[in-house]
């Protein structure tokens, strides 16, 4: 059963030997060998038993697919229509290069899902791609660890830099996202303390300006580092040489999708579906108003 926004993807993949097989994202299809059916429709319940596939649609709304998973939360292995997203990284990557280009010497993307938005930038820009930060990938998501001890923590455990390719060099490190901005500053330190003699950031979405209401653990308003800063006061709390993020439009039009299909609150504040005022009252700074970008 699919929410009747279809906030989430759910996809029906076929085994060889004819029974179906329902996952999140199609990237658990491949795993098993299983051949990717079609999404779930938003609102639609389907029932599988011995005579097949059963469908129903229970609750018809606007789609309304959380943009998020396309810039970060999906795996780049799984498709949204017809494309991988690793394709729909690639492309926001090239739109940041045009909308934000630097002069430096190396790109290098943020493991894991900054890397696709990084190869976009350096092919639109034509300097060089390098991996330059090694993950230890026996760590999980910085982002969605509970207390901020543990994301430091997280963080030191999990990015190590490599000083034979950033020595010396103007870096531009790509990066999905900046949430509360923990992450970010200690990179750049990390980067820094490698030998980079100057360190740009580009983001491949938009400020996170507000928390999720629809399954998504964000934190509250005020922890979010957007809600309270500006683009400029970002870049000097993490300590970068110059920072620029995606522009809303252009990780829309990346899409290649009439914009309305998509959620994008958590960079606008626009709710596409209500969310109960107790629920607001506990995330959102209603008293104050978020710093325009
Ligand atoms: S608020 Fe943000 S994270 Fe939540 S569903 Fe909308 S786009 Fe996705």
């Amino acid at each position: 059963m699919r929410d009747p926004n279809g906030v989430r993807p759910l996809v029906i993949g076929q085994l060889d030997r004819g029974g179906y097989v329902l996952a999140s994202e199609s990237c658990g299809l491949d795993i098993i060998g299983a051949t990717y059916l079609r999404d779930v429709q938003p609102g639609e319940i389907v029932r599988i038993d011995a005579e097949g596939l059963h469908s129903k649609i229970w609750q018809e709304a606007k789609p309304k697919l959380c943009v998020f998973e396309m810039i970060y939360f999906a795996r780049p292995d799984s498709r949204n229509d017809e494309e991988s997203l690793y394709s729909y990284r690639i492309r926001i990557g090239q739109i940041l290069a045009q909308e934000s280009p630097a002069d430096v010497d190396l790109i290098v993307g943020v493991p894991d899902s900054g890397i696709p938005a990084a190869i976009g930038f350096a092919r639109t820009s034509g300097i060089p791609y390098a991996e330059g930060l090694i993950k230890n990938r026996y760590v999980g998501r910085t982002f969605i660890q509970p207390t901020q001890s543990m994301r430091e923590a997280g963080i030191r455990m999990k990015l190590n830099p490599l000083k034979d390719v950033l020595d010396g060099k103007r870096v531009l490190i790509v990066d999905d996202s900046i949430v509360r901005g923990t992450t970010s500053r200690k990179l750049v330190k990390a980067i820094r303390d490698a030998g980079a003699t100057e360190v740009h950031m580009r983001v491949s979405s938009p400020p996170v300006t507000h928390p999720c209401f629809y399954g998504i653990d964000t934190d509250t308003q005020d922890q979010l580092i957007a809600a309270t800063k500006s683009v400029q006061e970002i870049g000097e709390q993490i300590g970068v040489d110059s920072l620029a993020y995606l522009s809303w439009k252009g990780m829309l039009d990346a899409t290649n999708r009439n914009p309305d299909h998509f959620c994008s609150a958590c960079f606008t504040g626009d709710y596409p579906i209500e969310v109960p005022e107790m629920l607001k009252r506990s995330k959102l700074m209603l008293e104050q108003t978020a710093k325009s970008q």
